[in-house]
C-alpha cells in the first residue's frame, strides 16, 4: 500500500487549488493500493492558501523549532505544518504504509528539494517537515520522480 501526496493524485489541494494528473497513480487508485493525504489540510489549513516557505532551515529544524514555516504574509504557520505531519505520520502508520511518495520543492512534502524562504522561486537541497518526520520513524519516503520511475522500470 502506499500513501501519496493527495495534490500528485488530482485532488486541487495545492495552495492555488491546482493539482497534477499521472496516469500511472490513478491506475494505482484504481486498483486500491493507495491512500492519499494533504499533511497541510491535515494541520488545519484551506485551498487555496498563500504559498508559505521554510525559513532560516529545514523540516527537520522546524520540527524541532529552530526554524519557521512562514506564508507569503509574513505570518508563522509551522504549527500547522507540524500537526498535519504528525497526523500523516498517523495514517502511514494505521494503513501499514510501504512506501510513501510525496511532491518535491513543498515545505510540508519534499522529498529532497525545498524553496530557501525567500519567495524568489530559488529551491535548496533540503525535506520539508512531513518527508522528515516519516524518515524519522522509519518509512521509506520517495519523490514523485523516483516513483514515476520505478513504475516504468517494473512495467518494462
Ligand atoms: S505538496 Fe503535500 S502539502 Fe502540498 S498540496 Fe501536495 S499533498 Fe498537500
Amino acid at each position: 500500500m502506499y500513501l501519496i501526496s493527495a495534490c500528485l493524485a488530482g485532488q486541487p489541494v495545492r495552495y492555488d487549488s491546482k493539482s497534477y494528473h499521472y496516469e500511472q497513480i490513478q491506475r494505482l487508485i484504481q486498483q486500491g493500493k493507495v491512500i492519499t493525504a494533504c499533511p497541510e489540510l491535515l494541520g488545519g489549513l484551506s485551498y487555496p492558501r498563500l504559498p508559505a516557505e521554510i525559513q532560516n532551515g529545514n523540516g527537520a529544524d522546524v520540527l524541532n523549532g529552530t526554524a519557521q514555516v512562514i506564508d507569503a504574509v509574513g505570518q508563522d504557520v509551522s504549527q500547522a505544518f507540524i500537526q498535519g505531519a504528525y497526523r500523516t505520520l498517523e495514517l502511514a502508520q494505521l494503513h501499514h504504509i510501504q512506501t510513501v511518495v510525496l511532491k518535491e520543492n513543498s515545505p510540508s512534502c519534499g522529498r529532497h528539494w525545498i524553496y530557501d524562504g525567500s519567495f524568489n522561486a530559488q529551491k535548496i537541497k533540503g525535506m520539508g517537515v512531513t518527508a522528515t518526520l516519516l524518515l524519522q520513524h522509519g518509512f521509506q519516503v520517495i519523490s514523485e520522480n523516483q516513483f514515476l520511475e520505478l513504475l516504468a522500470l517494473t512495467e518494462d
